[in-house]
């Protein structure tokens, strides 16, 4: 993938749908999907947006786990599908139509036709936002996304160490030849405070994505700490905005939410 050639971004609107941004990562792991859920919440609850999530993660749907969402969905009588709906965001995901255990084993073009049905088939009604969680990469989804919706943006997810900047670089690339304006990138799993003590250790170091913001010229948009709670309200279903509104990672969201 070596230029911009054949990868023109002019993607169709989502009816009723104002702004769709993406949240992406070159690497898996760093957080996409609990800034992704996170960030909805809090445009929902803070910011008070009408907010949607579409998990675009066809391989490894996190969405459900993470809001708590199970079943299977109903279908309208012009056949679209109806989003679930928790903490105040409609949420829509690949994990909802098909069983929990079995893997995908699809190709391309029925990842493309998936992720078709689950944007452009689901009855979202007027959302000031859709927030979609992309996979980790710089694959099909991220192509077939950017081509077929109109995105206001990317945002950038990483955490501090060399391994996932260079690819978060990769996706800043991509995401720019594809002419996918970039919002910014947020730094996520920066600092641990110690309960005890509140001494703050830069576990995976420091500073990384602000410098890499800069060296792009990019917007740094903020850090999210690493705390213990994440993991605990993230298999819980209950994301930390909701189940722990004080918290600096909660805080952290909010202050994302409004920079957006
Ligand atoms: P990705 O979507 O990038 O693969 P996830 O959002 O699934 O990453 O997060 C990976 C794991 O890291 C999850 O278990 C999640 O709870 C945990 N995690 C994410 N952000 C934090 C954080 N700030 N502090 C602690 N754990 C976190």
């Amino acid at each position: 993938f070596s230029g911009s050639a054949g990868f023109s971004t002019k993607g169709l609107q989502l009816d009723g749908v104002k702004n769709i941004v993406a949240i992406a990562s070159g690497k898996g792991g760093v957080g996409k999907s609990t800034t992704a859920v996170n960030l909805a919440v809090a445009l929902a609850k803070k910011c008070q947006l009408k907010v949607g999530v579409l998990d675009a993660d066809v391989y490894g749907p996190s969405v459900p786990t993470m809001m708590n969402l199970h079943g299977e969905p109903e279908v309208t009588e012009d056949r679209k599908i109806v989003p679930f709906q928790n903490y105040g965001v409609k949420c829509m995901s690949i994990g909802f139509l098909v069983p929990k255990d079995s893997p995908l084993v699809w190709r391309g073009p029925m990842v493309a036709s998936a992720l078709e049905k689950l944007s452009r088939g689901v009855d979202w009604g007027n959302l000031d936002i859709l927030v979609v969680d992309m996979p980790p990469g710089t694959g099909d989804t991220q192509i077939t996304i950017s081509q077929r919706l109109q995105l206001t943006g990317v945002l950038i997810v990483t955490t501090p160490q060399d391994v996932a900047l260079i690819d978060a670089r990769r996706g800043v690339t991509m995401f720019s030849k594809v002419e996918v304006p970039i919002l910014g990138i947020i730094e996520n799993m920066s600092c641990f405070k110690c309960p005890n003590c509140g001494h703050p250790s830069y576990i995976f170091g420091n500073g990384g994505a602000r410098r890499t913001a800069d060296e792009m010229c990019l917007d740094y948009l903020g850090e999210i700490p690493l705390e213990i709670d994440v993991v605990k309200a993230s298999d819980e279903g209950v994301p930390l905005v909701v189940s722990a509104p004080d918290s600096s990672v909660t805080k952290g969201y909010n202050d994302l939410a409004q920079k957006l």
